[in-house]
């Protein structure tokens, strides 16, 4: 009777423990688009920056913005813009799966990616391709055939930043150039484009 005690303790455990990983693989996960939360990007940044002091190893960081999305929805509906930020996620993914990289959706439409070991010169050609990647993904929606297009900020640590959030900031300035210079475009931070 002891053994058989012991035994359905034992079994509870297994089965808390196993709870406990599927809640924290939920809360650690968009619903929609499956990819990891804005807050697991910011603790994982956060962790990978702090490894890579004093290392050779650098970190870059990748900020994506879906241009003129808000056009795409009110021609398309919001339902259809669901069915893009899907696709969108998908073809980040694949295009990332071969190297050491983090991919999150930052929020709406803005989505995140962290490469380890790469620095800005190797990220600058592996965002330039996920952009074109992604212009030339054929989206179907209500029977007319569609594309995205999206906007690529990129900053790397140690090159362009000492910490997590330097490295976020310095991405979302490149972000914010990318647009201005007429969205559709991938481009690498550089401290001779801030003023003052
Ligand atoms: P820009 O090129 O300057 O980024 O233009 P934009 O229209 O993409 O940017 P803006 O920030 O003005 O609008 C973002 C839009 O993204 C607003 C909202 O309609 C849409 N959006 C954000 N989150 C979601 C979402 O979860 N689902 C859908 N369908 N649309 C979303
Ligand atoms: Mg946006
Ligand atoms: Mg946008």
């Amino acid at each position: 009777r002891l053994l058989a005690v012991i035994s359905d303790i034992g079994t509870v455990a297994v089965e808390n423990s196993q709870l406990f990983q599927k809640t924290r693989e939920l809360a650690i996960h968009d619903g929609l688009t499956l990819l990891y939360t804005k807050g697991y990007f910011l603790e994982r940044l956060k962790e990978e920056c702090r490894r890579s002091k004093g290392k050779d190893r650098p970190v870059s960081l990748l900020m994506l913005d879906i241009d003129c999305f808000k056009n795409y929805n009110d021609k398309f509906g919001h339902i259809a813009g669901d069915i893009v930020l899907k696709r969108l996620s998908l073809v980040i993914q694949q295009s990332v799966k071969k190297y050491d990289a983090v991919t999150s959706r930052f929020g709406g439409e803005e989505f995140s990616v962290v490469l380890l070991n790469k620095n800005m010169k190797d990220a600058l050609k592996i965002a330039e391709n996920l952009r074109k990647k992604i212009e030339n993904t054929k989206i179907i929606l209500r029977r007319i055939e569609t594309n995205i297009t999206v906007s690529i900020g990129l900053a790397a640590l140690p090159e362009n930043a000492v910490s997590e959030d330097e490295l976020i900031y310095f991405a979302d300035r490149a972000l914010y150039e990318a647009k201005q210079n007429g969205r559709n475009k991938v481009v690498g931070f550089s401290r001779l484009a801030i003023p003052g």
